[in-house]
């Protein structure tokens, strides 16, 4: 009997809204693996900010929010509907607050802060340890597991990557703005690729996947491929 293939740790990092979650999402229930969205953490502890007045227009005060970091606890608890996990903040499900367009414009001024970062990377590292774990972000294939087996950058045009997260607001029945999410999109891309810690870039040891013109099927017969190698590699 052929021997099961070892559990791995695979990383998806790249752009904001060229598809990492849905794409992630579609690899860990190929491969049975537990899926990891790096982003609801961040986007969770910027909910915490707005609430508590810590953070607004665009702005995060560093100082009032390391002094609340350790009021916060996030968890993920198993959707047995979907097969995900969902976002829980202090016991609180958020999974639907965390998408608002308030938490959207302020999530890449809460995430330049090093104290938010480290703590977040602390607890994602306690989370993939195990192996058989797909996590999507910024910055997991190059600071958190920068040892992962797999590692894919993802990346799509501009106008593509707008559409497709304005089509996901409208689906999920949010108010939605073409040219807002625009805005949104690209100002997000500044912050993260030019923050000074974990800035977004791709790890030298990623695949790039530009899905621009690819359907999810496509972008899976492409992934089917790449694991094959890498498992094969040993
Ligand atoms: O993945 P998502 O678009 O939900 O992430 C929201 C924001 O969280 C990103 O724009 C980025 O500022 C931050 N983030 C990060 N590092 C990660 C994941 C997300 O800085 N690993």
């Amino acid at each position: 009997m052929a021997k099961a293939a070892k559990k791995i740790i695979i990383t998806v990092d790249g752009y904001s809204s060229c598809g990492k979650s849905t794409f992630a999402k579609a690899i860990a229930r190929e491969l049975g693996y537990i899926y990891i969205d790096s982003g609801a953490m961040y986007r969770a502890v910027t909910l915490f900010a707005l609430r508590r007045g810590l953070a607004g227009g665009g702005v995060a005060d560093e100082k009032g929010i390391l002094a609340v970091v350790p009021e916060i606890s996030i968890t993920f608890r198993h959707d047995p509907e979907t097969g995900f996990p969902v976002t829980y903040l202090n016991g609180e499900m958020i999974e639907r607050e965390i998408r608002d367009r308030q938490v959207s414009d302020n999530v890449s001024a809460v995430s330049t802060i090093a104290g938010v970062r480290a703590r977040l990377v602390e607890l994602q590292r306690a989370m993939g340890a195990g192996g058989g774990v797909v996590m999507d972000g910024r910055d997991i294939g190059t600071v958190v597991f920068p040892d992962a087996k797999l590692k894919i950058f993802m990346t799509a045009s501009p106008e593509v990557r707008a559409q497709r997260r304005y089509l996901e607001l409208m689906s999920k029945g949010l108010p939605a703005d073409l040219e807002a999410v625009m805005r949104n999109i690209s100002e997000r891309d500044r912050i993260d690729s030019t923050r000074e810690v974990s800035p977004l870039r791709q790890a030298d040891d990623a695949v790039v996947l530009d899905n621009s013109d690819m359907t999810p099927g496509e972008q899976m017969v492409w992934f089917r491929e790449l694991y094959k190698k890498r498992i094969n590699e040993g």
